[in-house]
């Protein structure tokens, strides 16, 4: 079989609006003169992002949208909005995860507490954190994390929220597109350069709480309330500009052809991978897609298949480490037993993925992995 020289594929390469695509919003910003505070632009991004996102659920809602400057603001900003200090000071999150959820827990004013993972699905289930709750107490709220960009339970969450009287909030910051059910539990969104709709920095927090949305944008921009100067409630400065909103505007207009190259490019690897013993995460590439893909490998042959993938160059990602409590500065955080984060954590790797990859590369990267062992 002839093939084609594969060059060595990058690991992400985002891709963004080109500056043709933003010409046309951008220069409204000319006309307006408004370049921030919630402007014009902004106001149209959150309409539209909102349709978007409505436009894709298995239910009808009404939802509202508040920006903010990325996506470990917004989770900051729901811990504040949404979850009285005075019930615990702690809050419960998977310990697999990227290291800004703990961040955004710790800059909250609460302290994190660490949960295993499901082996099948990557994330929390409700039964993990009711038993944790037998075994620890009640906190004062969990953060329920998105398996890099797969979906999550949000019927289960809102149950397990009305039983349990413990306040939920879901860090989907890369899976926007993923989004398939709405509630009044906050849903972060981070529009980052590397995530599906991508501002370059920002975030956004949505949910059927206008109220609460409402009260998010008040303390995003210095408490103050509608339209006046008077600070109601503690905040500070997390807004996006006019540009950001722009950016935006024009990376929604280009989504649905991001998802059909990222779909063919995942497709294209279980292809060249359907021989091997190789999982992926449930649903990849058929029910949800996002701008990284994980193989799942047999745990006895993780190191030989990182050896192999090294020495040809190629490179490959434990995306979230092996765990946020791995981190030194969250060395001292309470924890539960985190026996499946450390299987999942090991064998779960990122390999090169993004709407550029050549056949030939996704070829030369899947081939080095199934020839291990075989
Ligand atoms: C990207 C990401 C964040 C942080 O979003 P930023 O916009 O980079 O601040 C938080 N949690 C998860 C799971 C992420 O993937």
């Amino acid at each position: 079989m002839s093939k084609i020289a594969a060059s060595i594929p990058q690991m992400l390469v985002p891709v963004l609006p080109t500056w043709e695509a933003i010409r046309p919003f951008a220069e409204r910003i000319d006309q307006s003169n408004v370049y921030s505070n919630d402007g014009p632009l902004n106001q149209l991004f959150c309409e539209r992002f909102a349709e978007y996102i409505q436009g894709r659920l298995v239910h009808s809602a009404d939802i509202s949208v508040a920006t903010v400057t990325n996506g470990t603001a917004a989770i900051e900003l729901a811990l504040r909005v949404r979850v009285p200090k005075a019930a615990s000071s702690y809050v419960m999150m998977p310990s697999y995860t990227f290291i800004a959820t703990a961040h955004a827990v710790k800059n909250a004013g609460f302290e994190p507490f660490f949960l295993d993972t499901d082996v099948e699905t990557l994330t929390l289930t409700p039964e993990i954190v009711r038993a944790a709750i037998v075994a620890y107490g009640k906190p004062a709220a969990v953060i329920v994390v998105s398996p890099f960009g797969g979906p999550v339970d949000v019927e289960a969450w809102e149950h397990f929220e009305a039983d349990t009287g413990v306040l939920v909030i879901f860090d989907l910051a890369a899976s926007v597109t993923s989004i398939r059910r709405v509630s009044n539990q906050p849903i972060c969104i981070s529009l980052h350069a590397t995530k599906m709709i991508g501002t370059g920095e920002g975030g956004a927090i949505i949910s059927t709480d206008s109220e609460f949305i409402a009260q998010v944008k008040k303390t995003a921009s210095f408490g103050f309330g509608t339209g006046t100067r008077v600070s109601e409630v503690p905040g500070g400065n997390y807004r996006i500009s006019e540009y950001a909103a722009a950016i935006g505007l024009a990376s929604l207009e280009m989504i649905s052809d991001k998802i059909s190259m990222l779909f063919d490019k995942a497709e294209a690897y279980k292809r060249a991978l359907r021989h091997s013993d190789v999982q992926f995460q449930v649903g990849f590439g058929q029910e949800w897609i996002a701008m990284t893909m994980n193989v799942i490998l047999n745990a006895a042959r993780v190191q030989e298949t990182l050896e192999a993938l090294d020495k040809k160059g190629i490179p490959w990602r434990r995306w979230w480490s092996k765990g946020c409590h791995t981190h030194p500065a969250f060395a001292g955080a309470p924890c539960a037993k985190l026996f499946n984060t450390e299987l999942v954590a090991y064998r779960t790797i990122g390999v090169p993925f993004h709407v550029k990859i050549t056949q030939a590369e996704i070829e030369l990267v899947s081939e080095t992995i199934a020839e291990v062992g075989t």
